[in-house]
């Protein structure tokens, strides 16, 4: 194994953004229609709870994913909090998902008093694997009266959350089948793979819900934003009454019906959504482009390897990923990378090393740890392709 020259990484990264001094992570791109619908929601003055450019968004998102509901919300940490709830999730029951995540999918189960349970990820995927799923849930689950219980905690396994990371997607059909064999719902964190492919169908339309994300770092943008996404009629009514207060509709009368959320998309937001989506199909070649010249240009630099996608997957490529062959040297590559101006990051702090999700109930965590000291994301802008 040849070992890995520093210089030659930095040069290498420098070389495909083809831009001088300080590059960011992830830049959001404008050059659409933003302008003329932002100008066009101030002057209509609805730029809050009511407008047309909510259920015009939502629109666009059922065609381009193919779901047949979508159900805008205020960000995609909210949007993945009340579609657990619609599934089913409730206080105190277990929800398992990757430990190699972004805080947001654990919160989002906590805050509705709900427990996470981390399980191993794979190599390929990068997401939640369907060997430790199935090998966790034959070592600690247990089909009591219609639902799976932790032997250990006694708690309900009450939902899976697979989260497709950095954009790439998860080994569906592999948890589909290990879900569907407990009879446990599987609601997806898409929020990373607006865009991306399995075999053909977009992520986020496998599970009974999903959630997406539209915040600045992602690859469209509301400002802040997200949506849930389901093709059931019922629960996709049921998302929309329970992001919107709850409210009866009436012309006048003040009526809620149960606890409800204000979590609705701000018609504003929504309006840079649209000139946004308008946009995702280039963004999408560009960010491919982008991947496939950082895999050409690592192909002779020994001792980090450029994450590619699986066969059967097409993935939005949101970030870029290196994978340090020598742990031991990442840290010395993300500060060389970082003094060049070059904003390269390490992964998410696994969550069970978080101080709040410390006592989780979790399975071995091999891979995710081991990939925890080797990922690193290189700026992936589409405007660099
Ligand atoms: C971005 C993100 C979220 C949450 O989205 P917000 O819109 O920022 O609330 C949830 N999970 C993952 C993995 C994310 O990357």
């Amino acid at each position: 194994m040849r070992s890995l020259d520093i210089g030659k990484v930095v040069a290498a990264v420098r070389d495909v953004v083809g831009q001088e001094g300080v590059v960011a992570l992830h830049e959001p791109q404008f050059s659409g229609n933003e302008k003329s619908y932002l100008t066009d929601c101030i002057e209509s003055t609805f730029v809050s709870t009511v407008g047309v450019y909510v259920s015009k968004f939502e629109m666009m998102l059922q065609q381009v994913t193919g779901s047949k509901h979508a159900i805008a919300c205020v960000n995609g940490t909210a949007a993945l909090q009340v579609a657990l709830q619609i599934a089913g999730v409730r206080s105190s029951d277990e929800v398992i998902m990757p430990a190699l995540t972004f805080v947001a999918t654990a919160n989002s189960a906590s805050f509705i008093g709900a427990v996470p349970h981390f399980v191993d990820s794979e190599r390929k995927t990068l997401g939640i694997g369907s060997k430790a799923l199935s090998e966790r849930l034959a070592a600690i689950g247990e089909r009591a009266n219609g639902s799976v219980r932790n032997r250990e905690t006694g708690a309900r396994i009450a939902a899976i959350i697979p989260m497709h990371t950095f954009g790439h997607p998860v080994d569906v059909e592999g948890i589909e089948s290990v879900a569907a064999d407990w009879r446990i719902p599987v609601v997806e964190d898409a929020t990373e793979a607006l865009g991306s492919l399995y075999h053909n169908r977009h992520v986020g339309t496998f599970g009974l819900l999903s959630a997406l994300s539209f915040n600045g770092n992602k690859i469209i943008t509301t400002g802040g934003g997200g949506a849930i996404l389901t093709d059931d009629d019922e629960l996709a009514a049921r998302a929309k009454h329970l992001t919107t207060t709850a409210k009866a509709p009436h012309r006048w009368a003040f009526i809620h019906d149960e606890v409800g959320y204000n979590f609705r998309l701000p018609n504003i937001n929504a309006a840079l959504g649209c000139a946004q989506l308008e946009q995702l199909d280039r963004f999408i070649e560009q960010k491919r482009r982008l991947a496939e010249r950082y895999r050409r240009a690592f192909e002779t630099v020994a001792g980090v390897a450029v994450f590619v996608e699986q066969a059967g997957a097409r993935s939005n490529y949101w970030l870029n990923t290196l994978i340090v062959e020598d742990p031991e040297r990442r840290d010395e590559l993300l500060a060389a990378l970082n003094n060049d101006g070059l904003m390269a990051r390490p992964v998410w702090t696994l969550m069970h090393r978080l101080p709040m999700y410390h006592d989780c109930p979790r399975g071995p965590l091999d891979v995710a740890e081991d990939l925890e000291r080797r990922i690193v994301n290189l700026p992936s802008s589409a405007k660099f392709a």
